[in-house]
């Protein structure tokens, strides 16, 4: 089942849907205003990059721009990244927490 990243044109909001049949794509609006003027986002990212490569490529210095929190798997990746270079080891705790950021439950909470 692919996730899909829209932008909404009406409020400019980005957000993904988990596409459950081919026919849903159609149905797919905007999470924030239901809007269905949407863009189709593409993932600037590889999929087959792993987890391991995605942190050793990823610079905690530079600015990341919309791009990057296209691809939902980025989500966590620069905190996770921050606590390694600062010698934190947050362990399961942070797992959970970049977990929960990935799955959307931390905009849902930020949305609130
Ligand atoms: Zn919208």
């Amino acid at each position: 089942m692919p996730i899909y990243e829209y932008r909404c044109n009406q409020c400019n909001r980005e957000f993904s849907e988990l596409i459950l049949n081919p026919k849903g794509i159609k149905k797919v609006r905007c999470r924030y205003c239901h809007s269905r003027n949407l863009n189709r986002l593409v993932s600037s990212f590889s999929v087959h990059q792993t987890e391991e490569s995605r942190l050793s490529n990823f610079d905690t210095s530079k600015t990341r721009g919309d791009e990057f929190y296209k691809d939902s798997r980025n989500i966590g990746l620069w905190a996770k990244k921050r606590t390694k270079e600062l010698g934190v080891d947050l362990g399961s705790k942070m797992d959970e927490i970049v977990e929960k950021g990935r799955t959307g439950k931390i905009l849902d909470d930020y949305n609130k």
